[in-house]
Order: C-alpha cells, then sequence, then structure tokens
C-alpha cells in the first residue's frame, strides 16, 4: 500500500502554506512562532525548493543555488530564523572575471568597484559617486519606465565594458536584463555593494536542516511528497486545499509555487476577475538555466586562488541574447573548498551556472536530450581547463541539469530559476483582494528572489497573514 504523507495531518489549520522555498518556510517559521496552527507542504520529498542539493558516491555534495546572496542575508536569518543560522553566514573575498574586455579580481564592494572603476576603466570619481548614490537612491514605488539600459546610458555612454562589470554578476543573480526597469537593478546591485557577496558555510544541506529544526520547535506541521492540485474557495474566500486525496480546511493560504500556476491552476480562472486573470497571463516567467556539477577525486585540490566565484566569458561583447543562448559563451564557476563544509571529508567541487531559455531544451526527443547533456559537460570542463589546466584528469564525476531538471523538481512553469519578471510583483500583491485569505510569497519581479528575496517576501506576507488571523479572531471573540 502507498505511504499515506498525510497520516495523522489534522483536518483544519489556521494556514496552509504551499511549497517549502525559502519563502514558503520562512512565512511557515513566523506564522508557527506567532502561534498560528500552520501545515506546510511540499510536493518534493526534500525541504528546500531551488536552495536544494544533491550527494553523489565518493563523497560528494553538489549546491544548487549556494553561489553567493548580500550581507542583508545576515540580519534577516537572525530575525526570522535564529542565529544558529545567522552566524554560519560568510563573506566571499576572491570574485573574478574574465572576458575579452577586462580580467579583474575583487572583493565585490562599493569601494573595490569604486577604485576599478576609476583607476582600470578611467571613470571621474565623481561619476561613480553619483552612479552609487543613484542606484542606492532606488525603491521599489520609483518610476518604472526607465530601463536599466537607460540607466547605464546616462552615466557611462558607449562603454560597453563597464556595463558589463556592472550587469553580468546581476543578470547571473536574478535574471534580470537591460531591458527590465532599472530599480530592478539598482536595488539588487546596491544590496551587493553595500557589504560584498555572503555564503552559508556548511552547505544547503546543513541551512535547511537547522531551518526545518526550527520548523518543528515552532509546531509547524512538514509533510512533503503532498503536492496541492486544488485551493477551494467558499464566497470568495479560501477554504481548503486538496492534497493526495485529502481536503484540508484552512482560514489562510500562502502558495510559494509559481505565480502563474498558483492564479491560474491551483485557484482557476472562474473565480477572478477578467483584469485580474488577465494580468496574470500576461505575466511572463523569468529565464531558466543550466548547471555543470563537477566534483574531483579524494585528494585532488584546486588551488584557492582560483577564486571563490568567477564569471567568464569568451564574447567580445556583452548582451543578453547572447547570455542565454544554446552556444554557451558565459559560465559562473563557483569552486567550493573543504571550508564549505567543515568538519566533513575534504572534497573540491566546482559547479558552473549558465542563464538559459526553456524552449532550446524543451522538445528535444530523449536521445538528443541526453546527448546534449553530455555535450555540456564536455564544453564546461573545456572551458575550464583554461584556468585550472588538468583539470579534467582530477575531475571523479560530472554531470548537468537543465531548465528540465529545475521544472521537473520544482514545478516551476519553463523551469523558471528566479519566477517572474517585473509586473509578477503586481498581481502577487493583489491576490489577497482577489480572494480573501489567498497569498502568494515567492520568486515575482526580480527584486523579492534569490535567497534573500524570497526570505524578505515570505516575511512581508506572514505578516499581512498574521493580521488577517488576528483581526478575524478578535471578530469572532
Ligand atoms: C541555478 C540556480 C542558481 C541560483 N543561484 C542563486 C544564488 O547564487 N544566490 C541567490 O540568492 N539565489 C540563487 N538562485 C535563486 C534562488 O535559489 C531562488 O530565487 C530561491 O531559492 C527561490 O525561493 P522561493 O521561495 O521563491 O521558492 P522555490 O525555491 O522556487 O520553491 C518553491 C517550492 O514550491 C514547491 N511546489 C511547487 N508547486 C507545488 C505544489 N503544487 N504543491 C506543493 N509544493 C509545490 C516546489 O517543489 C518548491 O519546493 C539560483 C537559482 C538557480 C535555479
Amino acid at each position: 500500500m502507498a505511504k499515506d504523507f498525510l497520516k495523522g495531518a489534522a483536518d483544519e489549520y489556521d494556514v496552509i502554506v504551499i511549497g517549502s522555498g525559502l519563502a514558503g518556510m520562512t512565512s511557515a517559521n513566523i506564522l508557527g512562532r506567532a502561534g498560528h496552527r500552520v501545515l506546510l507542504l511540499e510536493q518534493h520529498y526534500k525541504l528546500g525548493g531551488l536552495a536544494t542539493w544533491f550527494l553523489r558516491p565518493g563523497g560528494h555534495t553538489f549546491d544548487i543555488s549556494l553561489h553567493g546572496f548580500p550581507h542583508g542575508m545576515i540580519k534577516s536569518c537572525r530575525r526570522y530564523w535564529n542565529k544558529d543560522i545567522s552566524d554560519r553566514i560568510v563573506q566571499l573575498k576572491n570574485i573574478r572575471f574574465d572576458n575579452p574586455q577586462f580580467s579583474l579580481t575583487t572583493t565585490f564592494n562599493r569601494d573595490d568597484f569604486t577604485r576599478l572603476l576609476t583607476s582600470k576603466f578611467g571613470i571621474e570619481h565623481s561619476t561613480v559617486t553619483e552612479f552609487f548614490d543613484t542606484a542606492r537612491g532606488m525603491n521599489f514605488f520609483d518610476d518604472q519606465t526607465t530601463t536599466t539600459r537607460q540607466l547605464f546610458d546616462r552615466f557611462f555612454p558607449g562603454r560597453d565594458d563597464v556595463v558589463r562589470l556592472l550587469m553580468e554578476p546581476i543578470t547571473y543573480a536574478n535574471g534580470s536584463t537591460l531591458e527590465d526597469p532599472a530599480i530592478t537593478y539598482g536595488i539588487v546591485f546596491s544590496n551587493f555593494m553595500s557589504k560584498g557577496v555572503f555564503i552559508y558555510e556548511g552547505g544547503t544541506d546543513d541551512l535547511i536542516a537547522r531551518m526545518k529544526k526550527e520548523l518543528i520547535s515552532n509546531n509547524v506541521d512538514i509533510r512533503i511528497n503532498c503536492g496541492v492540485d486544488r485551493i477551494h474557495l467558499d464566497k470568495g474566500h479560501v477554504a481548503a486545499v486538496e492534497t493526495n486525496g485529502r481536503k484540508i480546511k484552512c482560514r489562510a493560504v500562502v502558495s510559494n509555487a509559481n505565480l502563474r500556476t498558483t492564479v491560474l491552476k491551483m485557484i482557476g480562472t472562474e473565480a477572478l476577475d477578467r483584469d485580474f486573470v488577465d494580468k496574470t497571463q500576461a505575466v511572463r516567467l523569468n529565464n531558466s538555466s543550466t548547471q555543470v556539477y563537477m566534483a574531483l577525486k579524494p585528494g585532488q585540490e584546486i588551488d584557492e586562488s582560483s577564486g571563490d566565484l568567477f564569471f567568464t566569458s569568451t564574447s567580445k561583447e556583452f548582451r543578453t541574447d547572447l547570455l542565454l543562448s544554446r552556444d554557451i559563451t558565459s559560465r559562473t564557476f563557483s569552486f567550493y573548498y573543504p571550508r564549505a563544509r567543515p568538519g566533513k571529508k575534504d572534497r573540491y567541487a566546482i559547479v558552473s551556472s549558465t542563464n538559459a531559455n526553456w524552449s532550446d531544451w524543451a522538445d528535444l526527443n530523449e536521445h538528443d536530450y541526453e546527448a546534449s547533456k553530455q555535450d555540456l559537460v564536455e564544453t564546461t570542463i573545456e572551458a575550464l581547463e583554461k584556468y585550472i589546466p588538468g583539470v579534467r584528469d582530477k575531475i571523479d564525476r560530472a554531470e548537468a541539469a537543465t531548465p528540465r531538471t529545475f521544472h521537473h523538481y520544482t514545478r516551476h512553469e519553463s523551469g523558471a530559476s528566479f519566477g517572474t519578471k517585473f509586473e509578477g510583483l503586481g498581481v502577487s500583491r493583489e491576490l489577497p483582494q482577489q480572494v480573501g485569505g489567498m497569498y502568494h510569497a515567492g520568486s515575482v519581479g526580480i527584486i523579492m528572489s534569490g535567497w534573500l528575496g524570497a526570505i524578505n517576501y515570505g516575511v512581508i506576507v506572514s505578516n499581512e497573514v498574521d493580521q488577517q488571523l488576528v483581526r478575524e479572531s478578535s471578530h469572532t471573540t
């Protein structure tokens, strides 16, 4: 008989959180801590969503999205998780770039970028200062019509090399392009520039294990292998969710699943205003990714001078379409030294990541798909050989993930790595006005994606849910 993953679950909760990505888990944790009865439903057999990892024989562990996040993670993790977690966040000091326009190493913060822009790129100090101040002054309520390209044209006209330095890491970090609103660039760029790039020491597996412990201590009922198919409404308000053949009642739902799937499939268009449905249908998904995971044989090492994060490209110029192309020219390598997992086996791993289009991978037949994955692995090792000669012989195992992989494990439409484009944020925010008690927290609108963006969005939404529940309770007492 199939295992009952809902065994012992109650018939009713205050809140049901659908999806255990960082936004979903953070919402569940805050609401559990506030004393609400919370059920967290995850369709996968693991918690974490895209904040995930996998193991391979030989003592190898690969991280999928642990490459870097801004300093703000320390505060968010301390406040909304615990000190145990925030104390493990450390800075990555060795960020490298190599492309036909420049090669450099940086600590990736305002002081060091000012040094580079003035001394290496010959930009006036006053222009650099004004650019940083403008980017830092941007906020969500600003004008959304100015594009990132226009912002760069204003400060660095004709300087494709400067645009590349400023933009390439942010495109990597959240999928934003020169055509997106400048605020999606300015906010995220300034977050990184405040203090540099940070990482969680211990690995994603350690982080998620600590988060799970905290959720349990806050009485969150966690259920894996429980995909939600349908959210049921009663008189315009959420009433229950359907999972594994059971209908479980609730007063509020927070969906961490993809925004479009949540609205168009789980809720369904019949219950919603036509305008809202149109707006949701017009929300564009963000791009997906490919990755190649390479583990060194036990005893083999890579020198720390290889860097922590390494942005490489063979393309002469910086263009969004080239960053996404199947014909890969840009690769970002993350180097994991034994210090990434203190106390564990001394292992070295390298993960290469590249932004990618779903359409390039979606329709390949099984044979072509396997061949393309193999080609991706081969060409990536070849590219790495340029920087670490002889690395091919040191590699114990190498394998690839594609947009299909990300879709398979998270159910994100088109394997989107960063949720939706900017317009998704408005739809996500409007959802509770359409359906009482219905909220969405998860990667939308570029700003609210990435590890820090997802956690912070989970915080914002859980506060709104808390207010609703407290308001309703005070009406009934
Ligand atoms: C290759 C790659 C590299 C990245 N690198 C970085 C990085 O270096 N730094 C950074 O900050 N960010 C990075 N990111 C982005 C970051 O991982 C994500 O933005 C963030 O983890 C998303 O969190 P989320 O809460 O939006 O939900 P997600 O992680 O998208 O999780 C959604 C969850 O909902 C579950 N779910 C979906 N449908 C259902 C359903 N019907 N029922 C139940 N459960 C459901 C899914 O299984 C999943 O667990 C990277 C992403 C990728 C793909």
